[in-house]
Protein backbone atom coordinates (compact mmCIF):
# COMPACT_ATOMS: atom_id res chain seq x y z
CA UNK A 1 0.00 0.00 0.00
CA UNK A 2 1.63 3.64 -0.40
CA UNK A 3 0.29 4.70 2.73
CA UNK A 4 2.51 2.01 4.44
CA UNK A 5 5.52 3.88 2.98
CA UNK A 6 4.60 7.56 4.53
CA UNK A 7 6.03 6.72 7.84
CA UNK A 8 9.27 8.81 7.86
CA UNK A 9 7.94 12.39 9.34
CA UNK A 10 10.12 15.00 10.40
CA UNK A 11 9.50 17.99 11.65
CA UNK A 12 12.85 20.08 11.99
CA UNK A 13 14.32 21.94 14.41
CA UNK A 14 17.08 24.35 13.01
CA UNK A 15 19.00 24.50 16.33
CA UNK A 16 19.01 21.36 18.39
CA UNK A 17 17.53 22.21 21.97
CA UNK A 18 20.25 22.78 23.98
CA UNK A 19 21.27 25.48 21.45
CA UNK A 20 18.37 27.43 21.60
CA UNK A 21 18.60 30.80 21.70
CA UNK A 22 18.00 32.10 25.27
CA UNK A 23 17.31 35.96 25.40
CA UNK A 24 15.61 38.14 27.56
CA UNK A 25 12.63 40.24 25.32
CA UNK A 26 13.08 43.86 25.46
CA UNK A 27 9.17 45.33 24.58
CA UNK A 28 8.37 48.06 22.72
CA UNK A 29 11.15 51.15 22.65
CA UNK A 30 9.28 52.83 24.85
CA UNK A 31 9.02 50.13 27.52
CA UNK A 32 11.62 50.01 30.65
CA UNK A 33 10.20 46.70 31.67
CA UNK A 34 12.99 43.57 31.90
CA UNK A 35 11.86 40.65 32.52
CA UNK A 36 14.36 38.01 34.37
CA UNK A 37 12.54 35.02 33.18
CA UNK A 38 14.42 33.90 30.04
CA UNK A 39 12.65 32.88 27.13
CA UNK A 40 12.85 30.24 24.81
CA UNK A 41 13.43 31.35 21.36
CA UNK A 42 11.05 29.32 18.60
CA UNK A 43 13.41 28.73 15.71
CA UNK A 44 11.34 25.21 14.54
CA UNK A 45 10.83 25.07 10.71
CA UNK A 46 8.27 22.38 9.55
CA UNK A 47 8.87 20.73 6.06
CA UNK A 48 5.87 20.46 4.09
CA UNK A 49 5.93 17.67 3.62
CA UNK A 50 7.67 16.43 6.52
CA UNK A 51 9.42 13.35 4.32
CA UNK A 52 12.80 12.99 3.72
CA UNK A 53 13.70 14.02 -0.16
CA UNK A 54 14.10 9.58 -0.70
CA UNK A 55 10.70 9.02 0.52
CA UNK A 56 9.13 11.94 -1.65
CA UNK A 57 10.05 10.61 -4.27
CA UNK A 58 9.58 7.06 -3.47
CA UNK A 59 5.78 8.23 -3.05
CA UNK A 60 5.60 9.85 -6.12
CA UNK A 61 6.99 6.98 -7.85
CA UNK A 62 4.06 4.88 -6.51
CA UNK A 63 1.83 7.55 -7.32
CA UNK A 64 3.02 7.75 -11.02
CA UNK A 65 3.16 3.93 -11.32
CA UNK A 66 -0.72 3.67 -10.01
CA UNK A 67 -1.76 6.54 -12.75
CA UNK A 68 0.56 4.55 -15.80
CA UNK A 69 -2.04 4.06 -18.30
CA UNK A 70 -1.99 0.56 -19.57
CA UNK A 71 -4.33 1.55 -22.35
CA UNK A 72 -3.80 4.57 -24.03
CA UNK A 73 -4.56 6.46 -27.33
CA UNK A 74 -2.83 4.93 -29.81
CA UNK A 75 -0.11 7.45 -31.27
CA UNK A 76 -0.89 8.08 -34.80
CA UNK A 77 0.45 12.04 -34.88
CA UNK A 78 3.78 13.18 -37.03
CA UNK A 79 6.39 15.39 -36.76
CA UNK A 80 7.02 17.65 -33.44
CA UNK A 81 4.40 19.46 -30.92
CA UNK A 82 5.36 21.45 -28.03
CA UNK A 83 3.92 21.64 -24.75
CA UNK A 84 4.66 24.83 -23.05
CA UNK A 85 4.11 24.83 -19.05
CA UNK A 86 2.68 27.60 -17.61
CA UNK A 87 0.84 26.78 -14.29
CA UNK A 88 1.18 23.45 -14.91
CA UNK A 89 3.81 22.39 -13.42
CA UNK A 90 2.98 18.70 -13.74
CA UNK A 91 3.45 15.25 -15.32
CA UNK A 92 -0.02 13.45 -13.69
CA UNK A 93 -3.45 14.57 -14.87
CA UNK A 94 -1.62 16.98 -17.46
CA UNK A 95 -4.00 17.01 -20.53
CA UNK A 96 -1.66 19.53 -22.66
CA UNK A 97 1.05 16.96 -22.21
CA UNK A 98 -1.06 14.01 -23.22
CA UNK A 99 -2.10 15.88 -26.24
CA UNK A 100 1.25 16.90 -27.26
CA UNK A 101 2.67 13.34 -27.03
CA UNK A 102 -0.72 11.89 -28.90
CA UNK A 103 -0.15 14.31 -31.94
CA UNK A 104 3.21 13.63 -32.28
CA UNK A 105 5.93 11.52 -33.00
CA UNK A 106 8.74 13.63 -30.74
CA UNK A 107 7.85 16.06 -27.92
CA UNK A 108 9.50 19.10 -26.81
CA UNK A 109 8.66 20.67 -23.13
CA UNK A 110 9.22 23.87 -22.81
CA UNK A 111 9.43 26.81 -19.75
CA UNK A 112 9.66 30.14 -20.68
CA UNK A 113 11.06 32.36 -17.43
CA UNK A 114 9.34 35.41 -18.60
CA UNK A 115 10.72 38.46 -17.19
CA UNK A 116 7.16 39.86 -16.86
CA UNK A 117 6.96 37.66 -13.63
CA UNK A 118 9.67 38.81 -11.93
CA UNK A 119 8.82 42.74 -12.34
CA UNK A 120 6.75 45.28 -10.28
CA UNK A 121 2.70 44.90 -9.50
CA UNK A 122 0.08 46.84 -10.99
CA UNK A 123 -1.05 49.71 -8.95
CA UNK A 124 1.84 50.14 -6.09
CA UNK A 125 4.78 48.64 -7.56
CA UNK A 126 5.79 45.63 -5.04
CA UNK A 127 8.18 43.16 -6.42
CA UNK A 128 5.59 40.73 -8.73
CA UNK A 129 7.03 37.53 -7.17
CA UNK A 130 8.89 37.88 -3.83
CA UNK A 131 11.68 35.31 -2.93
CA UNK A 132 9.89 32.61 -1.35
CA UNK A 133 7.68 31.80 -4.20
CA UNK A 134 10.97 32.28 -7.39
CA UNK A 135 12.27 29.93 -4.76
CA UNK A 136 9.28 27.52 -4.63
CA UNK A 137 8.99 27.99 -8.67
CA UNK A 138 12.58 26.84 -9.11
CA UNK A 139 12.10 23.64 -6.68
CA UNK A 140 8.61 23.13 -8.66
CA UNK A 141 10.97 23.27 -12.48
CA UNK A 142 13.73 21.32 -10.74
CA UNK A 143 11.19 18.29 -10.15
CA UNK A 144 9.04 18.22 -13.21
CA UNK A 145 12.67 17.99 -15.39
CA UNK A 146 13.32 15.06 -13.33
CA UNK A 147 10.25 13.93 -13.83
CA UNK A 148 9.98 14.36 -17.29
CA UNK A 149 13.44 12.78 -17.85
CA UNK A 150 12.87 9.68 -16.16
CA UNK A 151 9.78 9.41 -18.69
CA UNK A 152 12.24 9.80 -21.74
CA UNK A 153 11.97 13.50 -21.98
CA UNK A 154 13.74 16.27 -20.49
CA UNK A 155 12.70 20.12 -20.32
CA UNK A 156 13.98 23.26 -21.98
CA UNK A 157 14.12 26.15 -20.05
CA UNK A 158 14.72 29.42 -21.42
CA UNK A 159 15.34 33.10 -20.48
CA UNK A 160 12.34 35.75 -22.08
CA UNK A 161 9.02 36.02 -23.13
CA UNK A 162 6.96 33.61 -25.03
CA UNK A 163 5.93 35.13 -27.84
CA UNK A 164 9.57 35.80 -28.73
CA UNK A 165 10.87 31.95 -27.45
CA UNK A 166 7.95 29.75 -29.25
CA UNK A 167 8.30 30.72 -32.35
CA UNK A 168 11.70 30.77 -32.53
CA UNK A 169 11.17 27.12 -31.24
CA UNK A 170 8.89 26.48 -34.15
CA UNK A 171 10.75 27.04 -36.79
CA UNK A 172 13.69 25.57 -35.73
CA UNK A 173 11.94 22.03 -34.70
CA UNK A 174 9.26 22.46 -37.76
CA UNK A 175 6.58 22.25 -34.40
CA UNK A 176 3.25 21.42 -35.62
CA UNK A 177 1.22 22.49 -32.60
CA UNK A 178 2.30 24.11 -29.26
CA UNK A 179 -0.19 22.92 -25.92
CA UNK A 180 -0.61 24.83 -23.24
CA UNK A 181 -2.80 25.25 -20.19
CA UNK A 182 -5.78 28.03 -20.96
CA UNK A 183 -5.39 30.73 -18.15
CA UNK A 184 -8.04 33.09 -17.41
CA UNK A 185 -6.89 36.62 -16.05
CA UNK A 186 -5.83 39.77 -18.21
CA UNK A 187 -2.15 39.05 -17.92
CA UNK A 188 -2.07 35.17 -18.73
CA UNK A 189 -4.40 36.10 -21.42
CA UNK A 190 -2.48 39.02 -23.01
CA UNK A 191 0.43 36.48 -23.54
CA UNK A 192 -1.34 33.67 -24.80
CA UNK A 193 -2.86 36.47 -27.36
CA UNK A 194 0.52 37.37 -28.05
CA UNK A 195 2.15 33.97 -28.38
CA UNK A 196 -0.81 32.83 -31.06
CA UNK A 197 -0.11 35.75 -32.69
CA UNK A 198 3.80 35.29 -33.10
CA UNK A 199 3.28 31.83 -34.17
CA UNK A 200 0.76 32.27 -36.41
CA UNK A 201 4.08 34.07 -38.78
CA UNK A 202 5.79 30.95 -38.61
CA UNK A 203 6.01 29.35 -41.81
CA UNK A 204 6.59 25.58 -41.07
CA UNK A 205 9.88 23.82 -42.92
CA UNK A 206 7.62 21.99 -45.08
CA UNK A 207 6.69 25.34 -46.82
CA UNK A 208 9.82 26.80 -47.25
CA UNK A 209 10.92 28.02 -50.27
CA UNK A 210 7.82 27.52 -52.16
CA UNK A 211 7.24 31.09 -51.39
CA UNK A 212 4.11 31.16 -49.46
CA UNK A 213 2.85 32.87 -47.22
CA UNK A 214 1.91 32.27 -43.31
CA UNK A 215 -1.85 30.77 -43.23
CA UNK A 216 -3.27 28.28 -41.03
CA UNK A 217 -2.51 25.36 -42.81
CA UNK A 218 0.80 26.08 -43.05
CA UNK A 219 1.75 27.65 -39.23
CA UNK A 220 2.42 26.76 -36.13
CA UNK A 221 -1.15 26.52 -34.06
CA UNK A 222 -1.75 26.90 -30.60
CA UNK A 223 -3.87 24.66 -28.97
CA UNK A 224 -5.24 25.78 -25.17
CA UNK A 225 -6.23 23.05 -22.59
CA UNK A 226 -8.07 23.75 -20.07
CA UNK A 227 -6.74 21.55 -16.41
CA UNK A 228 -7.08 23.98 -14.04
CA UNK A 229 -10.12 23.25 -12.15
CA UNK A 230 -11.84 20.37 -10.74
CA UNK A 231 -14.88 20.28 -12.69
CA UNK A 232 -14.28 21.06 -16.38
CA UNK A 233 -15.44 24.14 -17.66
CA UNK A 234 -17.15 22.40 -20.38
CA UNK A 235 -19.09 20.09 -17.88
CA UNK A 236 -20.53 23.66 -16.15
CA UNK A 237 -24.19 23.40 -15.87
CA UNK A 238 -24.14 26.67 -17.19
CA UNK A 239 -21.91 29.22 -19.30
CA UNK A 240 -19.45 31.40 -17.21
CA UNK A 241 -20.81 34.73 -18.04
CA UNK A 242 -24.63 33.18 -16.21
CA UNK A 243 -22.73 31.88 -13.52
CA UNK A 244 -24.52 32.40 -10.65
CA UNK A 245 -23.96 35.50 -7.98
CA UNK A 246 -23.41 33.42 -4.56
CA UNK A 247 -21.98 30.70 -4.31
CA UNK A 248 -23.86 27.99 -2.24
CA UNK A 249 -26.16 28.33 -5.66
CA UNK A 250 -23.00 27.25 -8.29
CA UNK A 251 -22.25 24.53 -5.46
CA UNK A 252 -25.49 22.71 -5.46
CA UNK A 253 -25.43 22.83 -9.29
CA UNK A 254 -22.19 21.13 -10.13
CA UNK A 255 -22.42 18.96 -7.42
CA UNK A 256 -25.88 17.97 -8.89
CA UNK A 257 -25.66 18.16 -12.50
CA UNK A 258 -21.39 17.54 -13.11
CA UNK A 259 -18.85 15.23 -12.90
CA UNK A 260 -15.46 15.64 -11.72
CA UNK A 261 -13.32 14.38 -15.16
CA UNK A 262 -11.11 11.19 -13.95
CA UNK A 263 -7.07 11.73 -14.11
CA UNK A 264 -5.48 11.97 -17.65
CA UNK A 265 -2.77 9.22 -16.96
CA UNK A 266 0.29 8.89 -18.19
CA UNK A 267 1.92 6.96 -20.39
CA UNK A 268 5.02 4.63 -19.81
CA UNK A 269 7.17 6.74 -21.91
CA UNK A 270 6.86 10.17 -23.74
CA UNK A 271 9.70 10.13 -25.19
CA UNK A 272 11.63 10.75 -27.87
CA UNK A 273 12.31 14.34 -27.42
CA UNK A 274 13.60 16.00 -30.66
CA UNK A 275 17.62 16.68 -30.35
CA UNK A 276 18.51 19.01 -28.29
CA UNK A 277 22.33 20.18 -27.34
CA UNK A 278 21.63 22.57 -24.98
CA UNK A 279 18.62 22.19 -22.27
CA UNK A 280 19.55 25.21 -20.75
CA UNK A 281 19.81 25.35 -17.25
CA UNK A 282 17.11 25.52 -13.82
CA UNK A 283 17.42 29.56 -13.05
CA UNK A 284 19.07 30.51 -9.84
CA UNK A 285 17.46 33.05 -8.17
CA UNK A 286 19.75 35.71 -8.42
CA UNK A 287 19.64 35.68 -11.98
CA UNK A 288 15.87 36.40 -11.18
CA UNK A 289 16.67 39.34 -9.56
CA UNK A 290 16.25 38.12 -5.91
CA UNK A 291 17.86 37.29 -2.85
CA UNK A 292 18.29 33.69 -2.00
CA UNK A 293 15.47 33.23 0.79
CA UNK A 294 15.72 30.46 3.07
CA UNK A 295 12.35 30.05 5.88
CA UNK A 296 14.09 30.79 9.37
CA UNK A 297 10.96 29.52 11.62
CA UNK A 298 7.26 27.75 10.94
CA UNK A 299 6.35 26.20 7.67
CA UNK A 300 8.52 25.38 4.82
CA UNK A 301 7.35 24.47 1.58
CA UNK A 302 9.60 21.82 -0.84
CA UNK A 303 8.09 23.18 -4.50
CA UNK A 304 7.53 20.31 -7.08
CA UNK A 305 5.19 17.53 -7.59
CA UNK A 306 6.89 14.88 -6.11
CA UNK A 307 6.68 17.13 -2.92
CA UNK A 308 3.40 17.72 -3.73
CA UNK A 309 1.61 13.98 -4.20
CA UNK A 310 3.55 13.29 -0.59
CA UNK A 311 2.20 15.79 1.18
CA UNK A 312 -1.47 14.23 -0.28
CA UNK A 313 -0.33 11.07 1.00
CA UNK A 314 1.19 12.17 4.12
CA UNK A 315 -2.42 14.52 5.25
CA UNK A 316 -4.83 11.98 4.21
CA UNK A 317 -3.23 8.20 4.63
CA UNK A 318 0.20 8.68 6.67
CA UNK A 319 -1.51 11.23 9.41
CA UNK A 320 -5.04 10.65 8.97
CA UNK A 321 -6.00 14.21 8.87
CA UNK A 322 -8.76 14.45 6.34
CA UNK A 323 -10.70 12.76 9.21
CA UNK A 324 -11.11 15.51 10.95
CA UNK A 325 -10.24 18.56 8.63
CA UNK A 326 -13.52 20.48 8.91
CA UNK A 327 -13.02 20.67 12.45
CA UNK A 328 -9.02 21.76 12.84
CA UNK A 329 -9.36 23.95 9.28
CA UNK A 330 -9.97 26.88 11.16
CA UNK A 331 -6.21 26.73 12.61
CA UNK A 332 -3.41 29.21 12.73
CA UNK A 333 -0.62 27.01 14.16
CA UNK A 334 1.79 24.02 12.56
CA UNK A 335 1.21 22.34 9.21
CA UNK A 336 -1.73 19.84 10.61
CA UNK A 337 -4.81 22.05 10.82
CA UNK A 338 -5.81 22.03 7.24
CA UNK A 339 -4.05 20.30 3.94
CA UNK A 340 -1.87 22.98 2.83
CA UNK A 341 -1.96 21.92 -0.92
CA UNK A 342 -2.61 25.08 -2.21
CA UNK A 343 1.28 26.48 -3.12
CA UNK A 344 1.17 23.45 -5.13
CA UNK A 345 -2.38 24.02 -6.68
CA UNK A 346 -1.25 27.55 -7.63
CA UNK A 347 1.79 25.96 -9.40
CA UNK A 348 -0.21 23.54 -10.54
CA UNK A 349 2.29 21.10 -9.42
CA UNK A 350 -1.10 19.23 -8.09
CA UNK A 351 -4.05 18.59 -10.15
CA UNK A 352 -7.26 19.24 -8.09
CA UNK A 353 -8.72 16.02 -9.58
CA UNK A 354 -5.73 13.95 -7.87
CA UNK A 355 -6.87 15.17 -4.42
CA UNK A 356 -10.78 14.36 -5.56
CA UNK A 357 -9.55 11.17 -6.40
CA UNK A 358 -7.77 10.32 -2.80
CA UNK A 359 -10.66 11.54 -1.20
CA UNK A 360 -12.96 9.33 -3.03
CA UNK A 361 -10.13 6.56 -2.69
CA UNK A 362 -10.08 7.38 1.27
CA UNK A 363 -13.83 7.64 1.61
CA UNK A 364 -14.18 3.83 0.20
CA UNK A 365 -11.03 2.27 2.32
CA UNK A 366 -11.22 4.19 5.27
CA UNK A 367 -14.19 6.82 6.37
CA UNK A 368 -16.49 9.19 4.67
CA UNK A 369 -17.57 12.01 7.14
CA UNK A 370 -18.52 15.67 7.02
CA UNK A 371 -14.30 16.15 6.78
CA UNK A 372 -13.98 14.32 3.85
CA UNK A 373 -16.74 16.17 1.88
CA UNK A 374 -14.79 19.58 3.27
CA UNK A 375 -11.97 19.51 1.42
CA UNK A 376 -13.94 18.99 -2.20
CA UNK A 377 -16.07 21.53 -1.00
CA UNK A 378 -13.55 24.30 -0.41
CA UNK A 379 -11.61 23.25 -3.80
CA UNK A 380 -15.14 24.22 -5.54
CA UNK A 381 -14.19 27.61 -3.77
CA UNK A 382 -11.49 27.29 -5.87
CA UNK A 383 -13.39 26.41 -8.79
CA UNK A 384 -15.71 29.36 -8.40
CA UNK A 385 -13.20 32.06 -8.01
CA UNK A 386 -11.61 30.76 -11.31
CA UNK A 387 -14.73 30.80 -13.16
CA UNK A 388 -16.07 34.31 -12.27
CA UNK A 389 -12.27 35.68 -13.04
CA UNK A 390 -14.14 34.77 -16.46
CA UNK A 391 -17.20 36.65 -16.00
CA UNK A 392 -16.29 38.68 -14.15
CA UNK A 393 -12.98 39.75 -16.23
CA UNK A 394 -10.73 42.91 -15.01
CA UNK A 395 -13.48 44.23 -12.38
CA UNK A 396 -11.51 41.77 -9.77
CA UNK A 397 -8.60 44.12 -9.91
CA UNK A 398 -10.03 47.24 -9.99
CA UNK A 399 -10.92 49.53 -6.55
CA UNK A 400 -14.67 49.25 -7.17
CA UNK A 401 -14.42 45.45 -7.79
CA UNK A 402 -17.19 44.03 -10.07
CA UNK A 403 -19.74 45.46 -8.03
CA UNK A 404 -18.48 48.95 -8.85
CA UNK A 405 -19.09 50.13 -5.13
CA UNK A 406 -17.37 53.70 -4.57
CA UNK A 407 -15.37 54.18 -1.58
CA UNK A 408 -13.43 56.40 0.04
CA UNK A 409 -9.99 54.42 0.54
CA UNK A 410 -6.99 55.45 2.33
CA UNK A 411 -3.38 54.87 0.94
CA UNK A 412 -1.82 55.78 3.57
CA UNK A 413 1.62 54.77 3.42
CA UNK A 414 2.97 54.76 7.32
CA UNK A 415 -0.55 52.52 8.32
CA UNK A 416 0.04 50.45 5.49
CA UNK A 417 3.74 49.86 5.81
CA UNK A 418 2.78 48.93 9.75
CA UNK A 419 0.09 46.24 8.31
CA UNK A 420 2.69 44.59 6.19
CA UNK A 421 5.84 44.35 8.57
CA UNK A 422 3.47 43.23 11.47
CA UNK A 423 3.62 46.15 13.20
CA UNK A 424 0.15 47.32 14.02
CA UNK A 425 0.19 46.93 17.58
CA UNK A 426 -2.21 44.28 17.71
CA UNK A 427 -0.82 40.53 18.26
CA UNK A 428 -3.23 38.63 15.78
CA UNK A 429 -2.70 41.08 12.95
CA UNK A 430 1.24 41.19 13.25
CA UNK A 431 1.86 37.66 13.97
CA UNK A 432 -0.14 36.65 10.69
CA UNK A 433 1.66 39.26 8.79
CA UNK A 434 5.26 38.10 10.31
CA UNK A 435 3.98 34.26 9.06
CA UNK A 436 3.52 35.59 5.27
CA UNK A 437 7.00 37.77 5.49
CA UNK A 438 8.66 34.27 6.76
CA UNK A 439 7.05 31.62 5.41
CA UNK A 440 5.17 32.99 2.33
CA UNK A 441 1.81 31.51 3.82
CA UNK A 442 -1.14 32.31 6.21
CA UNK A 443 -3.77 30.20 6.89
CA UNK A 444 -7.40 31.18 5.84
CA UNK A 445 -8.33 32.24 9.07
CA UNK A 446 -5.19 34.78 9.05
CA UNK A 447 -6.00 36.00 6.24
CA UNK A 448 -9.83 37.12 6.37
CA UNK A 449 -8.69 38.66 9.57
CA UNK A 450 -5.79 40.40 8.58
CA UNK A 451 -7.85 41.58 5.57
CA UNK A 452 -10.97 42.84 7.15
CA UNK A 453 -8.72 44.78 9.84
CA UNK A 454 -6.92 46.47 6.59
CA UNK A 455 -10.14 47.60 4.63
CA UNK A 456 -12.15 48.38 7.94
CA UNK A 457 -10.08 49.16 11.16
CA UNK A 458 -7.43 51.08 8.75
CA UNK A 459 -9.44 52.02 5.62
CA UNK A 460 -6.47 51.47 3.32
CA UNK A 461 -7.17 50.31 -0.12
CA UNK A 462 -7.77 46.84 -0.53
CA UNK A 463 -5.48 46.68 -3.78
CA UNK A 464 -2.52 47.19 -1.68
CA UNK A 465 -3.10 44.44 0.44
CA UNK A 466 -3.96 42.22 -2.76
CA UNK A 467 -0.78 43.11 -4.44
CA UNK A 468 1.25 42.65 -1.28
CA UNK A 469 -0.76 39.18 -1.34
CA UNK A 470 0.60 38.35 -5.10
CA UNK A 471 4.24 39.49 -3.78
CA UNK A 472 4.77 37.09 -0.76
CA UNK A 473 1.90 34.41 -1.57
CA UNK A 474 3.14 30.99 -2.48
CA UNK A 475 0.03 29.99 -3.42
CA UNK A 476 -0.61 33.36 -5.29
CA UNK A 477 -3.47 32.81 -7.75
CA UNK A 478 -4.90 35.85 -9.27
CA UNK A 479 -8.87 34.17 -9.67
CA UNK A 480 -8.31 33.10 -5.63
CA UNK A 481 -6.59 36.43 -4.17
CA UNK A 482 -8.18 39.01 -6.06
CA UNK A 483 -11.19 37.06 -5.75
CA UNK A 484 -10.97 36.48 -1.74
CA UNK A 485 -9.77 40.46 -1.42
CA UNK A 486 -12.76 41.57 -3.58
CA UNK A 487 -15.37 39.60 -0.83
CA UNK A 488 -13.32 41.04 2.37
CA UNK A 489 -13.43 44.25 1.22
CA UNK A 490 -17.16 44.24 0.54
CA UNK A 491 -17.00 44.95 -3.44
CA UNK A 492 -16.98 41.47 -4.59
CA UNK A 493 -20.43 40.30 -6.23
CA UNK A 494 -22.01 38.91 -3.41
CA UNK A 495 -22.69 41.67 -1.26
CA UNK A 496 -23.75 39.45 1.37
CA UNK A 497 -20.23 38.31 2.25
CA UNK A 498 -19.57 41.83 3.47
CA UNK A 499 -18.48 41.27 6.84
CA UNK A 500 -16.34 42.61 9.95
CA UNK A 501 -13.82 40.61 11.47
CA UNK A 502 -13.84 41.56 15.30
CA UNK A 503 -10.04 40.62 16.50
CA UNK A 504 -11.35 39.97 20.68
CA UNK A 505 -13.59 37.72 19.05
CA UNK A 506 -11.29 35.73 17.05
CA UNK A 507 -8.65 35.70 18.96
CA UNK A 508 -10.59 33.97 21.53
CA UNK A 509 -11.96 32.23 18.72
CA UNK A 510 -9.37 30.43 17.32
CA UNK A 511 -6.05 31.40 19.47
CA UNK A 512 -7.62 31.58 22.89
CA UNK A 513 -4.38 30.76 24.48
CA UNK A 514 -2.37 33.08 22.65
CA UNK A 515 0.02 29.92 21.24
CA UNK A 516 -0.07 31.13 17.93
CA UNK A 517 0.57 34.87 18.78
CA UNK A 518 3.21 33.65 21.16
CA UNK A 519 4.93 31.99 18.69
CA UNK A 520 5.19 34.81 15.92
CA UNK A 521 5.90 37.33 18.74
CA UNK A 522 7.97 35.42 21.19
CA UNK A 523 8.26 38.25 23.36
CA UNK A 524 4.32 37.73 24.61
CA UNK A 525 5.23 34.01 25.44
CA UNK A 526 6.22 35.43 29.33
CA UNK A 527 2.96 37.24 29.57
CA UNK A 528 0.20 35.27 30.94
CA UNK A 529 -2.55 33.46 28.26
CA UNK A 530 -5.03 35.83 28.53
CA UNK A 531 -2.80 38.97 28.08
CA UNK A 532 -0.87 37.76 25.06
CA UNK A 533 -3.52 38.95 22.66
CA UNK A 534 -3.88 42.25 24.47
CA UNK A 535 -0.54 43.48 26.41
CA UNK A 536 -1.25 47.24 26.99
CA UNK A 537 1.91 48.69 27.36
CA UNK A 538 3.78 46.00 27.33
CA UNK A 539 3.67 45.94 23.27
CA UNK A 540 3.75 48.13 20.03
CA UNK A 541 1.04 51.09 20.76
CA UNK A 542 -1.95 50.02 18.29
CA UNK A 543 -1.63 52.30 15.32
CA UNK A 544 -5.38 52.29 14.69
CA UNK A 545 -8.57 52.15 17.19
CA UNK A 546 -10.50 49.33 16.54
CA UNK A 547 -13.55 50.51 14.61
CA UNK A 548 -16.14 48.34 17.24
CA UNK A 549 -13.79 49.30 20.55
CA UNK A 550 -10.93 47.44 21.95
CA UNK A 551 -13.16 45.12 24.14
CA UNK A 552 -13.37 41.11 24.25
CA UNK A 553 -16.98 40.60 23.71
CA UNK A 554 -17.98 42.68 20.49
CA UNK A 555 -21.03 45.07 21.15
CA UNK A 556 -23.11 44.30 18.06
CA UNK A 557 -25.31 47.59 18.97
CA UNK A 558 -21.75 49.72 18.26
CA UNK A 559 -21.26 48.52 14.77
CA UNK A 560 -22.15 51.10 12.34
CA UNK A 561 -24.86 50.77 9.67
CA UNK A 562 -23.47 48.53 6.30
CA UNK A 563 -21.13 46.53 8.25
CA UNK A 564 -21.72 43.11 8.91
CA UNK A 565 -21.70 42.06 12.45
CA UNK A 566 -20.42 38.81 14.65
CA UNK A 567 -23.61 37.42 14.46
CA UNK A 568 -23.56 37.72 10.48
CA UNK A 569 -19.80 36.57 11.03
CA UNK A 570 -21.27 33.10 12.49
CA UNK A 571 -23.85 33.35 10.21
CA UNK A 572 -21.67 33.02 7.39
CA UNK A 573 -19.55 30.80 9.60
CA UNK A 574 -22.68 28.55 9.82
CA UNK A 575 -24.00 28.62 6.18
CA UNK A 576 -19.78 27.75 5.29
CA UNK A 577 -20.49 25.08 7.99
CA UNK A 578 -23.61 23.69 7.07
CA UNK A 579 -23.33 20.89 4.55
CA UNK A 580 -27.59 21.16 4.37
CA UNK A 581 -27.52 24.67 3.83
P1 LIG B 1 -7.42 24.10 2.99
O1 LIG B 1 -8.27 24.66 4.06
O2 LIG B 1 -6.80 22.81 3.26
O3 LIG B 1 -8.35 23.99 1.69
C1 LIG B 1 -8.07 23.07 0.62
C2 LIG B 1 -7.97 23.83 -0.68
O4 LIG B 1 -9.20 24.46 -0.98
C3 LIG B 1 -6.94 24.96 -0.65
O5 LIG B 1 -5.64 24.48 -0.91
C4 LIG B 1 -7.46 25.89 -1.75
O6 LIG B 1 -7.04 25.46 -3.02
C5 LIG B 1 -8.97 25.70 -1.65
N1 LIG B 1 -9.54 26.80 -0.87
C6 LIG B 1 -9.84 26.83 0.44
N2 LIG B 1 -10.41 28.00 0.79
C7 LIG B 1 -10.44 28.76 -0.34
C8 LIG B 1 -10.91 30.08 -0.65
N3 LIG B 1 -11.46 30.88 0.26
N4 LIG B 1 -10.75 30.53 -1.92
C9 LIG B 1 -10.22 29.74 -2.87
N5 LIG B 1 -9.78 28.49 -2.64
C10 LIG B 1 -9.90 28.01 -1.40
N6 LIG B 1 -5.89 30.84 -1.98
C11 LIG B 1 -5.03 30.60 -2.96
O7 LIG B 1 -4.85 29.43 -3.35
N7 LIG B 1 -4.33 31.61 -3.54
C12 LIG B 1 -4.47 32.90 -3.14
O8 LIG B 1 -3.83 33.79 -3.71
C13 LIG B 1 -5.36 33.18 -2.06
N8 LIG B 1 -5.51 34.44 -1.59
C14 LIG B 1 -6.39 34.68 -0.56
C15 LIG B 1 -6.57 35.98 -0.11
C16 LIG B 1 -7.47 36.24 0.92
C17 LIG B 1 -7.67 37.66 1.41
C18 LIG B 1 -8.20 35.19 1.50
C19 LIG B 1 -9.18 35.45 2.61
C20 LIG B 1 -8.04 33.90 1.05
C21 LIG B 1 -7.15 33.62 0.01
N9 LIG B 1 -6.96 32.31 -0.48
C22 LIG B 1 -6.09 32.09 -1.50
C23 LIG B 1 -7.83 31.20 -0.02
C24 LIG B 1 -7.33 30.39 1.18
O9 LIG B 1 -6.96 31.24 2.23
C25 LIG B 1 -6.16 29.46 0.84
O10 LIG B 1 -6.48 28.72 -0.30
C26 LIG B 1 -5.92 28.49 1.98
O11 LIG B 1 -5.64 29.18 3.16
C27 LIG B 1 -4.76 27.58 1.63
O12 LIG B 1 -4.45 26.73 2.69
P2 LIG B 1 -4.77 25.17 2.60
O13 LIG B 1 -4.29 24.64 1.30
O14 LIG B 1 -4.27 24.54 3.82
O15 LIG B 1 -6.36 25.21 2.58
Amino acid sequence: MLHSLCTNLRPIKTLPPTEFALFLHKFSTNNTMQFSKPIRAETTVHQVPGFCSEEIDRIAEQTFRRYTAESLPKRKGKGVAIVWFRNDLRVLDNEALLMAWVSSEAVLPVYCVDPRLFSTTRYFGFPKTGGLRAQFLIECLADLKKNLMKRGLDLLIQNGKPEEILPSLAKAYGVHTVYAQKETCSEELNVERLVSKSLQKVVLSSSIGQSVKPNSTNSTKLELIWGSSMYHIDDLPFSCNSLPDVYTQFRKSVESKSKVRSCIKIPTSLGPAPSIKDWGCIPEITVLGLEKAKVSKGLAFVGGESAAVSRVCEYFWTKNLLRTYKETRNGMLGPDYSTKFSPWLASGSLSPRFIYEEVKRFERERESNDSTYWVLFELIWRDYFRFLSIKQGNSIFHAGGPRKVEANWSQNPTLFDAWRNGQTGYPLIDANMKELLTTGFMSNRGRQIVCSFLVRDMNIDWRMGAEWFETCLLDYDPCSNYGNWTYGAGVGNDPREDRYFSIPKQAQNYDPEGEFVAYWLPQLRVLPKEKRHFPGLLYIKPVVALKFGNTKTTNNKTMGSGTRTTADENRWKGRKGNRTQ
